[in-house]
């Protein structure tokens, strides 16, 4: 089997949300990638949380004119080469998502081609995987955020997260950042208040904390009982997050935005993590996710899914032995709907992986087709 053709797709996905009285339009940015082979068998795969049209442009620029005529059944080989290719110096950044958006298109290949479910391929560890609802998004106010932590709990989901520090570092100008955590702290409480005690929260600051200050939170919100912090400091600050840790007894994740395998070194010997989390759409793909895997079982470290994209994710987690929680994130499983078909709903807080080969879902191309006429994000939609 050879590869005939490798394109990128830059989407900027419209998103209506009507939730708790909030109407409002907002957008994510991905990028959709198709790897065809001579056989007919064709592999999809996808990135998101950057600039789509500069990852398309990286995957159809740079990648594809040099993966034309190989096997791609050889995953190890490839990510090599697109490694050396496009970040030979380990600088990731766009590389990475390029890189992780076309091994994922492999894996799904693989998988057809072998007439397996790319969780097993992987290692079948486990055939449904333990699901949590990110909800608490920064839009709703306190009392909003309260009757959303109820209905996600009514709709059959034990463990909710939810955002905290909204841009805090970043509108510090504008903002102090103890103003946006004692807010945070209210925020927090109302979600416990609303949902009693049964409920697993979690609370993500997506890298938006200093030390000082995401310890003056955690100590805010010691009676709401949190399982886990994630991102709580600005760039993942490896010994911050070891000194956090060690001083406030808070389980920390991290790691969804990482690029590379030696982040993941440093933040597992230096104590820095409670769970691991790569996200197979960021982070290398399966390839280098199963490494990072590897490396955290090796550290009595679980993974588990951070940065939203539960479809692809959860072939990780059910693949390896140490996988654990996916992330059904509200806003990404509506992009999902209106990107792919074959979609599996969770039920009762779990996620039962699919028997189909592959990744088990499909593109629909023409809902493709039609959001690539839109406009693109040009910064503004990260995701
Ligand atoms: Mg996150």
């Amino acid at each position: 089997m050879k590869i005939s053709r490798v394109t990128a797709t830059p989407l900027n996905v419209p998103l209506h949300i009507d939730l708790m009285g909030v109407d409002k339009k907002t957008s994510l940015a991905t990028c959709y990638v198709e790897v065809e082979t001579d056989t007919g068998i064709v592999g999809h795969g996808f990135t998101s949380i950057t600039e789509e049209d500069v990852v398309a442009q990286v995957v159809n620029g740079v990648i594809a004119p040099n993966l034309i005529g190989d096997d791609p059944l050889l995953h190890e080989r490839i990510w090599e080469k697109i490694y050396w290719t496009t970040m030979p110096r380990g600088q990731t950044g766009y590389a990475a998502h390029a890189l992780a958006a076309v091994d994922l298109a492999l894996w799904d290949i693989k998988g057809k081609a072998l007439d397996m479910p790319v969780w097993k391929l992987l290692g079948g560890a486990r055939e449904r995987v333990p699901v949590y609802a990110t909800f608490g998004f920064g839009f709703f106010d306190r009392e909003q955020l309260a009757a959303a932590a109820k209905k996600w709990v009514a709709d059959g989901f034990r463990r909710l997260k939810m955002t905290v520090a909204s841009e805090a570092i970043k509108h510090k100008n504008d903002r102090p950042i103890m103003d946006a955590i004692r807010e945070d702290a209210k925020r927090v409480q109302a979600v416990r208040e609303a949902v009693g005690s049964d409920i697993e929260i979690f609370i993500d600051a997506n890298c938006n904390l200093d030390l000082y200050h995401a310890t003056k939170l955690v100590e805010m919100i010691k009676p709401y009982n949190i399982s886990f912090f994630e991102e709580p400091l600005t760039q993942n600050d490896v010994p911050g997050m070891a000194q956090l840790r060690r001083n406030t007894g808070m389980a920390l994740a991290c790691g969804q935005n990482e690029g590379l395998l030696y982040r993941f070194r440093d933040l597992l010997s230096a104590e820095a993590i409670d769970y691991a989390q790569p996200n197979v759409c960021i982070t290398g793909g399966f390839t280098q996710c199963v490494k990072i895997a590897g490396l955290a079982a090796s550290h009595n470290v679980l993974v588990a899914n951070g940065g939203a994209w539960s479809y692809h994710n959860m072939h990780l987690q059910a693949g390896v032995a140490n996988g654990s929680l996916v992330e059904h994130h509200y806003l990404a499983v509506e992009l999902y709907k209106m990107l792919y078909t074959g979609l599996i709903a969770p039920k009762d807080s779990w996620l039962t992986l699919p028997d189909k080969p592959g990744l088990g879902f499909e593109p629909n191309r023409d809902a493709i087709a039609e959001i690539a006429k839109l406009p693109l994000s040009q910064g503004r939609a990260k995701g």
